[in-house]
């Protein structure tokens, strides 16, 4: 084994520069001391240590010089003076040495000790020989020799594949090198790397290091190359695709000109003749020429361009100026409305009336109408007929589950896939400035965080603020003045504030048997034959059968469902003519089980006898009215009250206030006053599934309970409603139509009414109160007196 001395060198500080051994470079010296120890190695023997500046670590001190651990000997092949006394010196890098020591005087002098490899199985071991062919297979040294250089050469060719350039010169160097090691430093020469990377290189001790530093920095060099061209790749492709498209379709323009096909004006050029046709003020058309003069800037085919197409061919599908011509003729108008629906008197007066006042006015300042109902009742087909009796066109925007503003107002351009409100949407479809809108459902909106839309309907129904309504997508203000805004709603309680202040409130009430009969014979049946391909005279239904239909297979307020049973009926009879081969089908009592199958509803009835603790309510529900019957059992316990039959709080409220009310009467009545202490009440409303509430059975719970507690029997043809006071007062309710019907269909023949409410049943239609005796009452007193036994 060699001995390694330590030996003195005049030494140079060099930046950013690493010199391997077999490295031949140049650098520039411009320190006096740098330019005397360059002096003192030339008179010599021309050797000079060559190490790299380092950042002065934290805490080291400043004065001390901060170089690497490791540099390399070289010997000095040139020396250039340069002007201004610098000194350009060319140098070979001979040995890696590490600097053990230094002496500062005029110049430095560096102790070094040569690095010679320790892992002593490498040195000496020639590459030559280790070519397979001539491989020694037992000589494990050569192997792994071999099986390193295999890899390096493997990797290197992966690089010079990106890099071509480099490849040339190193792969005489693979021929020439003798050693492993010295392989390992021409690679790491001639391949282009970072000064870290190469000192790395330098400050390794063993041959293995040095092979295994020099793998990393090749293979991080060659991901990220792959890298490199992947993302070129990309962008080629990009470029490549879009520039693709444009030769194309240049090519196909051309083709087009030549064939003589299609005409060869552009797309703007269309835009601008239909902008010229265009029924619109100037102003208008002037925004939508600039929106087109921006699109002629873009790139064909581009997301841009296409968001301003969208954009253009909306504006020119608004109806900006375009409107339809009017009927005025208010007797036409009524024929149409009469023919479409049976009955509905009230509505079709109000709509005439409107009309009238509108025809007058000729702008939109009447108020909006609202029609309130429960579903079926005919809301949404009476106004599509008013668009007809008026000669209007017609569309419907429902409103039911929509909650964002955006949906009213529309998105601001900027949104991908922005796209206009329903509103103007809706005037979009409709062609036209002044069709009749239907807002279907609008006690349906509800608002969330993205903003109230019914803030924005305020917008477009208030007459002030509706000739410049404002679309976020569209942006110019779009004028809604002359459209007739029809909404409908189920509730009127639903409808938020503002927007109900705004309209005008029609109420479209329930059905009553006889006008489901009627609408039924009249108008639901010859539609539904029609849309069944039926002939006049096909199907026959017999006129007991329709008060089965009505009552057995339905139970609503709107004749929705009685539509779809005559259109099973209808569906049946089809069947049977065309199949069966009858010539007419008739529909009878005897056979209508076979159509409809068994029958679904009875007619509440009512009680059979006087009961004590058992009352007839009247209510009303979203389908038509009902009537339920109230029962109280009292049982020796402590004076507690039970209320079943899933009561609302109102309704529990209201039971609380009957017995307070009672108790209060009770020393009238000779009820002992530890009465109510020694017993329990128990109060339920059969149907335990169906929720109830509202006031209005407050005087019917009252009577039950004085009932059961006097033991005095309830007159079971009595029906009754009303709201109780803590004294005994009757309050007006609501909904009287369908109770009253309620409890004419269960036989009642007595029925309570609040006196408040006496206005109200005389609006009603003498068919639905004929045969019952109404009590108009005004206090506890009279009920009671009326109702008990
Ligand atoms: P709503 O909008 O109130 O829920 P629709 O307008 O959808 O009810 O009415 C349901 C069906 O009943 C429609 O086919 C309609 O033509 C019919 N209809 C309702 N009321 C009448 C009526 N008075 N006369 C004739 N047909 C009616």
């Amino acid at each position: 084994m060699r001995r390694i001395t330590r030996k003195k060198y005049p030494g140079v500080v060099v930046t950013n520069l690493a010199v391997l051994p077999g490295m031949v470079i140049h650098f520039d010296i411009n320190s006096a001391a740098g330019i005397k120890a360059v002096e003192r190695a030339m008179v010599k023997d021309r050797k000079l240590f060559a190490v790299a500046k380092r950042e002065a670590a934290d805490g080291e001190k400043k004065d001390t010089i901060s170089v690497y651990e490791y540099g390399c000997v070289c010997s000095i092949k040139q020396v250039v003076k340069l002007p201004q006394g610098f000194l350009r010196v060319l140098v070979e890098g001979e040995m890696r040495s590490r600097l053990v020591d230094y002496e500062e005087g005029e110049y430095l002098v560096a102790v070094t000790k040569e690095v010679v490899a320790t892992d002593d199985w490498y040195i000496g071991k020639t590459v030559a020989p280790v070519y397979p062919e001539i491989a020694d297979d037992s000589d494990e040294v050569k192997l792994g020799i071999m099986a390193r250089i295999n890899i390096l050469k493997e990797l290197l060719s992966t690089m010079l594949s990106y890099n071509p350039q480099i490849g040339k010169t190193l792969t005489k160097q693979f021929e020439d090198a003798q050693t492993l090691d010295e392989l390992l430093d021409y690679v790491a020469i001639n391949v282009p790397m970072h000064f870290a990377d190469r000192q790395r290189l330098l400050s390794t001790e063993t041959i293995e290091d040095r092979f295994m530093a020099l793998m990393t920095i090749l293979q991080r060099e060659v991901n990220v190359l792959d890298i490199k061209t992947n993302i070129a790749k990309q962008i080629k492709e990009r470029v490549d695709k879009n520039q693709r498209e444009y030769v194309l379709r240049e090519q196909l323009r051309v083709i087009k000109e030549e064939l003589g096909e299609g005409s060869t004006a552009t797309e703007e050029d269309k835009y601008r003749e239909a902008v010229a046709k265009l029924k619109a003020k100037k102003e208008i058309k002037d925004k939508i020429l600039k929106e087109i003069e921006r699109f002629s800037h873009l790139h064909d085919g581009s997301s841009e361009a296409e968001v301003s197409r969208g954009y253009i061919e909306t504006l020119l599908a608004m109806p900006w100026d375009k409107a339809s011509k009017d009927n005025i003729d208010i007797n036409r108008a009524q024929r149409i409305l009469d023919r479409d629906h049976y009955g509905l008197d009230k509505v079709k007066e109000r709509m005439l009336e409107f009309l009238a006042v509108r025809s007058l006015t000729k702008k939109g300042d009447s108020p909006i109408i609202c029609l309130v109902g429960p579903p079926g009742t005919g809301k949404t087909s009476i106004a599509r007929s008013v668009a007809t009796a008026l000669n209007k066109e017609y569309v419907r925007i429902s409103l039911g589950g929509v909650r964002d503003e955006a949906e009213i107002r529309g998105h601001r351009r900027t949104y991908v896939g922005a796209m206009p409100g329903r509103i103007a949407v809706g005037l979009k479809n409709a062609g036209v400035k002044n069709p009749l809108i239907l807002l279907d459902e609008i006690d349906k909106m509800s608002n969330d965080y993205k903003g109230d839309p019914s803030a924005a309907l305020l917008e477009v129904l208030d007459s002030e603020q509706n000739c410049r309504f404002s679309d976020h997508y569209i942006e110019i203000p779009v004028d809604l003045s002359e459209v007739l805004f029809i909404a409908t709603a189920n509730s009127a309680s639903q409808i938020p504030r503002p927007l109900l202040d705004r309209m005008e409130i029609i109420e479209v009430s329930s059905y009553t048997e006889n006008e489901k009969i009627h609408i039924a014979k009249e108008h639901l049946f010859p539609k539904q034959v029609k849309k069944h391909g039926l002939k006049k005279g096909q199907l026959v239904i017999t006129d007991t059968v329709w008060t089965d239909i009505v009552s057995g297979y339905t139970k609503e307020a709107g004749v929705r469902s009685l539509e779809r049973k005559i259109s099973a009926i209808c569906r049946r009879a089809a069947r049977m003519i065309y199949q069966d081969g009858k010539k007419t089908v008739r529909v009878t009592r005897a056979n209508l089980y076979d159509f409809l199958g068994v029958r679904k509803y009875e007619q509440d009835k009512k009680n059979d006898h006087d009961e004590v603790g058992i009352v007839r309510g009247l209510a009303w529900t979203s389908v038509g009215g009902d009537t339920l019957s109230i029962e109280v059992n009292i049982m020796p316990g402590k004076g507690e009250i039970m209320l079943t039959g899933q009561l609302g709080d109102v309704m529990k409220e209201s039971a609380q206030a009957g017995m307070s009310y009672i108790r209060s009467i009770a020393p009238k009545h000779k009820i002992s006053s530890d009465y109510f202490r020694k017993h329990d009440f128990h109060l339920h409303i059969p149907e335990g599934s169906v929720p109830k509430d509202g006031p209005s059975a407050g005087i019917t719970m009252a009577t039950a309970l004085f009932s059961a507690i006097t033991n005095r029997k309830v007159r079971s043809d009595v029906a009754m409603t009303g709201e109780i006071t803590l004294r005994g007062r009757v309050l007006p309710i609501g909904g009287l139509k369908e109770k009253i019907l309620a409890a004419k269909n269960a036989g009642i023949r007595k029925v309570l009414v609040p006196k408040a409410n006496t206005k109200d049943i005389e609006e009603l239609d003498e068919e639905i109160t004929h045969g019952l005796s109404i009590v108009f009452v005004e206090h506890m007193d009279e009920v009671l007196k009326q109702a008990l036994r």
